[in-house]
Formats: structure tokens, C-alpha cells, sequence
């Protein structure tokens, strides 16, 4: 079965104006009038989310970039699912490096993707090793975030969940993963989610992220076997993120 191609655009903690933001938006949205086989999400800050929630339309959508596990509470500074939902938030983003180093656990990455499903989201959950060891021994380091991640989540929810291999060592990189190597690593995640879930495996997207630009784009897609990508850098700058939505819309 041939995915649908998915381009995620985590904007992190840019850009600095609400009127930037609207321009980044409306931007990629006014090009989306010719994309046709792919979907597109933006992740802005949570306070951008509510003047943008009007741009997700047709293949574009509104996604987060955290939230709390939580449905409500006494949790000072904390953002529900539920909450996003109402903004037109139907992503997050989960279990981004950033994210790991400032302490979130595989437990509480666990806890938000169940939460994050069961809310009729959808989860981006990033898993990547920060170390290419000659041994090999990443892959065993993948699968375990993999199944981490993804205990104990009911299987009825699995077609919203989607991987985004990043590795650690290409993100905010000058260059992007070989897409043999890509190659390689998302044929071993595929293996994994197969392992596990048996065909239900197949409805789970697998993207790559990493130093994703319009040169690299179309060979990551074509010979790494990924259906997409999680676009940090370039998804600030509209042009060019524009540029890889339309060569991942052509192949
Ligand atoms: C990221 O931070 O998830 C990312 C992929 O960043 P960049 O595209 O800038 O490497």
C-alpha cells in the first residue's frame, strides 16, 4: 500500500512575531492549492496555535509540539490534548531529543502517545540513536524507544502514529543521513513495528528527520523508503519548505 507522503515542519521556538508566523503559515498555505498527494503539518509554539488555527484546511494541518498527558488539573503551565483540540491541533510531536534532554522519560513519552490517541490525535513520536556505533549496537537501541514508546498503546490507535527516525548526529547538521544508511534503518523499523503488530504495522508512517533541505529531499524519499519527513531549519523558511513539499508531492 502506497502512503500518502507526510511533511511535518517543527518550528521549535520560532519565530519571534505572531505576524511572522502568520506570514510562514499563510505562506504554505496558499501553496498547498497544488499539492495533491501529500499532507502537510505545521508545529508552531502553543501561542501561535490559536491565531493559526484557522489555516488547517484540506491537507494542511495544525500540529503541537508537547503536551501534558493529562486531561485537566492542578499542573501550572501545562497544555491538555483536549485543550489543542480545540484549536484545530490533530498532531504532536513526541519524544523529540530536545524534549529527552530536558528529562522527559520513555514512561512519560509513553503516557502522551496513549493520551495523545485516545484523544483523537495524532502521534509524531521521534525515536534515533545519538551514536553510530560499529557494532550496530543503534539498532537495538531504536527498537527498545520503539517499544517503549509504544507499550501497551491499544492497537485500534496505531494508524495515528507515525515514526520519525532522527538520528541525533543529523539534526541541526550541515548534512542529512545517506539515504543507503536510511535505507537500512527504516527497513529495521518497519521490521520492528511488523514484529509487533503484524500487518496493523503497515498503517504506521515512517519519516525521516535530520538536516532535510530541497537538495537531499527527493533521494531521502526515493532510496531511503521513508513516506516523509520532520523539517526543523527549513520549515522557517517558507520558499524552501515549499520546495520540499512539492518534489515529495511529485515522486
Ligand atoms: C529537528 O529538530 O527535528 C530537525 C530535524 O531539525 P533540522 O531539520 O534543522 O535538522
Amino acid at each position: 500500500m502506497k502512503q500518502r507522503k507526510l511533511i511535518v515542519g517543527n518550528w521549535k521556538m520560532n519565530p519571534e512575531s505572531k505576524d511572522e508566523a502568520r506570514k510562514i503559515a499563510s505562506d504554505v498555505k496558499r501553496a498547498m492549492k497544488n499539492i495533491r498527494k501529500t499532507n502537510v503539518v505545521i508545529c508552531p509554539p502553543f501561542v501561535y496555535l490559536s491565531p493559526l488555527s484557522g489555516v488547517s484546511k484540506g491537507n494542511l494541518f495544525l500540529g503541537a509540539q508537547n503536551a501534558n498527558a493529562e486531561r485537566l488539573g492542578a499542573l501550572t503551565g501545562e497544555v491538555s490534548f483536549s485543550e489543542l483540540y480545540q484549536f484545530n491541533v490533530r498532531f504532536v510531536i513526541l519524544g523529540h531529543s530536545e524534549r529527552r534532554k530536558m528529562g522527559e522519560t520513555d514512561e512519560i513519552i509513553n503516557k502522551k502517545i496513549k493520551s495523545v490517541v485516545s484523544s483523537g490525535l495524532n502521534a509524531i513520536v521521534c525515536v534515533g540513536e545519538s551514536v553510530r556505533d560499529r557494532n550496530g549496537d543503534y539498532f537495538g537501541f531504536i527498537r527498545s524507544q520503539i517499544h517503549s514508546a509504544l507499550k501497551d498503546v491499544n492497537r485500534k490507535f496505531l494508524d495515528r502514529i507515525i515514526i520519525a527516525y532522527e538520528p541525533l548526529w543529523a539534526i541541526g547538521a550541515k548534512e542529512a543521513m545517506q539515504p543507503r544508511d536510511l535505507l537500512e534503518t527504516s527497513i529495521f523499523i518497519r521490521k520492528v513495528l511488523k514484529d509487533s503488530y503484524g500487518s496493523l504495522s503497515e498503517s504506521i508512517q515512517i519519516l525521516y528527520g535530520g538536516a532535510v533541505d530541497k537538495i537531499n529531499c527527493a533521494q531521502l524519499i526515493e532510496e531511503g523508503n521513508v513516506s516523509g519527513f520532520l523539517v526543523g531549519r527549513e520549515s522557517l523558511r517558507p520558499k524552501d519548505f515549499i520546495e520540499i513539499i512539492k518534489i515529495a508531492d511529485q515522486i
